[in-house]
């Protein structure tokens, strides 16, 4: 009756890669279009006209979702699944990540919100269990934990070892959700919160990594032999901008970027990419950063994880495109 154990033969990690439409700025001054979806499963880089053949111009995930894709296709495809195992008990995660303008948090909300409609309908569907949704927003920035739902607990946060919970953050605010109504209103409350900061603080959204946790309890109302309690945290990511993950690219060189090295995020890469090679990996260093302490028991063991990683397809973000790409493939 452990919950998950049936998961096993199911992927724990789900890699996706979402490309944008070109934008108007792009479409202005006339930048190309660098990338083609070319099936459901293989982005390629389209060669321009002066162009050399490079190192690697075709890249296969679970699933890619060209420009003219929807958000609710990329959540039905993409996500889904994942989302609605903490239902069941399962921990998971979502994020998004991607450069700055590449279309995280423009997926990531799409997604919260189409999640919310099916978790809703779920319990709808569900009378024989009795469900109650909890909810908590938080942001890291410059590794200090701010909460989206009180904007009174100052920018700096702690972070406690609880024996049971493990790493829990002091003070952060958890709402019980009465409804879906509810639920999104509290929803909207840590997304104006984070554009709060964002004016006051210049631009702090490619910075910042944003996460809303849901944690969802469910209980069988007869009560019979196994499986009464159900809880688990859904975590929906919107990370910071990955031209802040101090990565090399293929060649070994250092991205040649005027950005700080964002310490939650390049911890996140390396989690993710030994949580990916599986048990030969050794020691997986969840503690060297906030982000990664916070969803620690969201990612490895039976949680399951998926990962949109957002794209831009104009020439000019090509170098960060394929960067992205790099990753995806690692994490896979
Ligand atoms: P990020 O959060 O990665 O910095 P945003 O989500 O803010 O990027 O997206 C940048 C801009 O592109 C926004 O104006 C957004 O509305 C638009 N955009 C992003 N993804 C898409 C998409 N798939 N289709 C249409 N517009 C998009
Ligand atoms: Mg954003």
């Amino acid at each position: 009756c452990t919950p998950g154990s049936t998961k096993s033969r199911e992927e724990k990690i789900v890699v996706t890669v979402r490309l944008r439409p070109l934008n108007k700025r792009e479409q202005l001054a006339k930048d190309q279009v660098a990338w083609e979806c070319i099936d459901d499963h293989t982005i390629v880089h389209k060669p321009q006209a002066h162009e050399r053949a490079i190192q690697q111009a075709s890249f296969t995930f679970d699933r890619v979702f060209g420009p003219v894709s929807l958000t609710e296709t990329v959540y039905e495809e993409g996500v889904k699944n994942v989302a609605l195992s903490a239902l069941m008990g399962i921990n998971a995660t979502i994020f998004a990540y991607g450069q700055t303008s590449s279309g995280k948090t423009y997926t990531m909300r799409g997604i919260t919100e189409k999640a919310v409609n099916d978790i809703y309908t779920h319990i709808m569907s569900t009378p024989e269990r009795d469900f109650r949704i909890r909810i908590s927003g938080l942001e890291i920035y410059n590794e200090n934990v701010r909460d989206l739902l009180n904007s009174e607990s100052g920018r700096n946060l702690k972070l406690l070892d609880d024996p049971e919970k493990g790493t829990v953050v002091e003070k952060l605010v958890e709402e019980t959700a009465n409804d879906d109504q509810h639920l999104r209103h509290l929803i909207s409350i840590c997304e104006a919160q984070r554009q709060v900061g964002e004016t006051a603080l210049n631009d702090t959204s490619s910075r910042s990594h944003q996460i809303i946790r849901l944690t969802v309890e469910s209980t069988l109302r007869e009560s019979s032999d196994c499986m009464r309690s159900f809880v688990a945290s859904l975590n929906f990511v919107d990370l910071a901008g990955s031209e802040r993950a101090s990565q090399t690219n293929a060649d070994g060189a250092r991205l040649r970027e005027g950005c700080h090295i964002n310490l939650s995020l390049m911890t996140l890469t390396t989690v993710i990419r030994k949580l990916s090679v599986g048990k030969r990996s050794g020691h997986i260093p969840y503690r060297d950063s906030k982000l990664t302490r916070i969803l620690q028991h969201s990612l490895g063991g039976n949680a399951r994880t998926a990962i949109i990683c957002t794209l831009s397809p104009a020439l000019s973000h090509v170098e960060q495109s394929r960067n992205t790409l790099f990753f995806a493939t690692r994490a896979k």
